[in-house]
Order: C-alpha cells, then sequence, then structure tokens
C-alpha cells in the first residue's frame, strides 16, 4: 500500500482545511440571514467573478449543464438548427444541445491539444450552423482566434465551455489576452467541487458582455420573467444557492494562487515522466496558458488497463477522461449519419491512450515522486 495515506485524484478535504474558518463564517452568515435563495452573496459573487474575469455580466445559474443549455436557450435558436461541438469531451457539451432538440455536429479534435480540430471545424460548417461550443478541455483555451474569425465570417454564435479552464488566459496573436469564457458570445461555467474553482454542491454560471444577451439568459433561468408573474417566454428554474455562492465569494480570492499549485505540480510530473518514451505529457499551446483542470497523458505504447490497476495496487488513483468518444455513445447514434462516413481518428486514439493522474491543489513532491515512480515501474 501506498506510504501516503490517502492519495486522491482530487483533496478537497485538504484544500478546505486550509480556508477553513473563513468558509464556516461565510456559511454561517448565510443560515444567520436565512436568505437562502437570491441572497446578498449571489449579487456579490457574480460581481466579483465578472470583474476577475473582465467580463461585463456574470450569471449565477443551478449547475454548468445548465449553464450551456440557458447560453443555448437565449440564443433563439430553432429545431435542426446545428450546432457543432467536440467529439471528445464530457457529455453535457452535446447533451444540452439535443435536449432543445438541436442538431449536434460532432468533430475531431486535435492530436497534440485534444481541443477542437479547426479544419475539421470548417469542414462542418453548412447553413444551418448556428452555435459552435469549443471546450478548453482540461484547462487549455481551444483556438479561439481561429473559432471567432470562422463564425464572424458565417455569422454563428460561439458558446464556450469553460468548465475546466476558469482562469486560463488566452492570447491573440497580436498580442492581446482575455480570460477564458469572455471571447465568444457566451461563457459557460461549472463549479461542481472538483473543478478549478468548485463550491460544495452543484453550481455554474454564464458569463457574456451583451447586455441583451445577459437579460435574457437572466430571464429564461428564472421561468421567462422579468416582472414578476409575468412570464414573456418559457424559461426554467436555474439559481446559484446562497450558500455556494458564499462559498465561491472565499475560494474566487484564492483562485490564482490555485492554479499556480497546479502549474507548479504539472511541471513536477513532467520532469519526472517527460523523458519516458512510452508516454506523451501535456503539450502546452502558444495562445493559451493551461490551468491544468487534469494533468493527462497519452500511452503511446503498452496496456492502459494493466497501468490503472497496478497504480491502484500501489494506492494511487488514475483516472480514463475520456474513455468513450461521444460518436460511438448510445445516446448519440441517431445524430451520427452513418452514410456520411464520419471518422473521428484522433478523439478515436485519444480515448484508447489517455489517462490522467491526480492532480489538485495540495499534491507535493514526495507524493508525486511515489506516483511517478510507480508509473514508470507499471509500464
Ligand atoms: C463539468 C463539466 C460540465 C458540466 O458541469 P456540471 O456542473 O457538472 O453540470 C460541462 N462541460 C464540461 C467540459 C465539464 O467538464
Amino acid at each position: 500500500m501506498s506510504q501516503f495515506a490517502n492519495l486522491q485524484m482530487v483533496d478537497l478535504k485538504g484544500q478546505y482545511l486550509k480556508i477553513k474558518s473563513e468558509v464556516d463564517a461565510a456559511i454561517q452568515s448565510v443560515i444567520d440571514n436565512t436568505a437562502f435563495i437570491k441572497g446578498e452573496p449571489v449579487k456579490q459573487f457574480e460581481e466579483e467573478l465578472a470583474h476577475y474575469l473582465g467580463a461585463k455580466h456574470v450569471i449565477g445559474c443551478a449547475n454548468g449543464t445548465d449553464a450551456l443549455q440557458l447560453a443555448l436557450m437565449a440564443l433563439g435558436l430553432k429545431p435542426g438548427d446545428e450546432v457543432i461541438t467536440p467529439d471528445f469531451t464530457f457529455i453535457a457539451t452535446v447533451e444540452v444541445v439535443a435536449l432543445l432538440g438541436l442538431k449536434p455536429v460532432l468533430v475531431d479534435v486535435d492530436m497534440n491539444d485534444f481541443t477542437i480540430d479547426i479544419d475539421s471545424l470548417r469542414d462542418a460548417i453548412t447553413p444551418r450552423t448556428k452555435a459552435i461550443i469549443p471546450v478548453h478541455l482540461f484547462g487549455q483555451c481551444a483556438n479561439m482566434e481561429a473559432i471567432m474569425q470562422l463564425a464572424n465570417q458565417h455569422g454563428i454564435f460561439v458558446v464556450e465551455d469553460t468548465a475546466q479552464a476558469i482562469g486560463s488566459t488566452y492570447t491573440f496573436s497580436n498580442g492581446k489576452s482575455q480570460m477564458a469564457g469572455t471571447i465568444g458570445h457566451f461563457g459557460c461555467t461549472s463549479f461542481f467541487p472538483s473543478k478549478n474553482l468548485g463550491c460544495f454542491g452543484d453550481g455554474g454560471a454564464i458569463f457574456t458582455n451583451d447586455d441583451a444577451l445577459a437579460e435574457e439568459v437572466r430571464s429564461i433561468a428564472n421561468h421567462g420573467m422579468r416582472v414578476r408573474y409575468h412570464h414573456d417566454r418559457i424559461g426554467v428554474n436555474s439559481r446559484l444557492d446562497t450558500i455556494q455562492a458564499a462559498v465561491l465569494r472565499v475560494k474566487l480570492k484564492h483562485l490564482d494562487s490555485y492554479n499556480v499549485a497546479r502549474q507548479q505540480a504539472a511541471q513536477r510530473y513532467d520532469d519526472l515522466l517527460g523523458s519516458v518514451a512510452q508516454l506523451q505529457i501535456p503539450a502546452r499551446v502558444a495562445w493559451s496558458n493551461h490551468t491544468f483542470h487534469q494533468y493527462t497523458l497519452r500511452l503511446l505504447s503498452g496496456n492502459r488497463q494493466k497501468l490503472i490497476d497496478s497504480l491502484k495496487e500501489n494506492g494511487i488513483p488514475a483516472m480514463v477522461y475520456y474513455p468513450i468518444p461521444l460518436h460511438r455513445q448510445k445516446a448519440f447514434q441517431p445524430y451520427v449519419d452513418a452514410n456520411a462516413a464520419k471518422v473521428f481518428p484522433n478523439s478515436l486514439e485519444l480515448s484508447q491512450q489517455v489517462f490522467s493522474l491526480p492532480m489538485h491543489t495540495e499534491l507535493n513532491d514526495d507524493m508525486q515522486q511515489f506516483i511517478a515512480e510507480n508509473v514508470i515501474k507499471s509500464l
């Protein structure tokens, strides 16, 4: 067994203990005020996150999946309109497209950085394409400059799925930088506990610089109403709880240092594993920094399941994000046009090669050395 009592993919307890008094006081204050729904901390957090991101509007909601759904609902799309998403991502990105009666169009990803492949994206655009959802996978931004160019050229909306990349920075070729999620028409994020900015339950948010879209999202998230009991359209009920907002206000102050801790841990893994021939460490692209929601390697040769089992025997968790590409998921068979002989070679190969090692803010040298030694031993 491991010399480390409890190695985990994510150490939420260790992170909490360091900010315990502050978080506990914030939660207690919500309880004291009993403003559980739409309490003051929700508005305060929305303003603070908007300021942090340099976004004009932040709208809290119940989770990251809702954030994507609300954004798409606000765009006024019609049934059958096509929405392009990468084939290699968490299901939520594409699920909401199908749920709204829109047509998900899956495209392959780049072998190097795992984000949407620009050539495949260009090829997938048709007159019916109304939106693109790039995913900033594992903490690194998709090529937003190329995506925005294509989108502007064709009059297509862009909804960034930044659930895994809050706090990442995108740099354009002219040297100008913007925070992930503030470049497209909407940015959508999740505060699921294990995300880089996680709350103590479910939570999510939408960012936009467009006043009208922001108002539309607020109304949709609130039963389609702007004036109480006047319902202008069919909406939903999706709110960020006051208690979660109170926790997030505390954690937002630490987000930059959390992301630095992840980057340092990633660098240590790189140093320990970068020269191993069977392994491909995570690439870094020129246009984005990497905030390492996951530290994901490719196993270029060898048996991945054997490696994971062997790590587990030594008390080291390892996970596969994601083992089945979307085009192979049962739920998406109706959307994959069999006649078009659509293939996703990169996405498929990645799903067979990738594995992620423990990545969180509480990792230290000794733990990572132990993990790396075991990875090398288990190859
Ligand atoms: C976590 C995640 C979501 C969904 O967030 P929830 O808060 O769990 O609904 C969406 N997209 C990606 C890429 C994610 O990682």
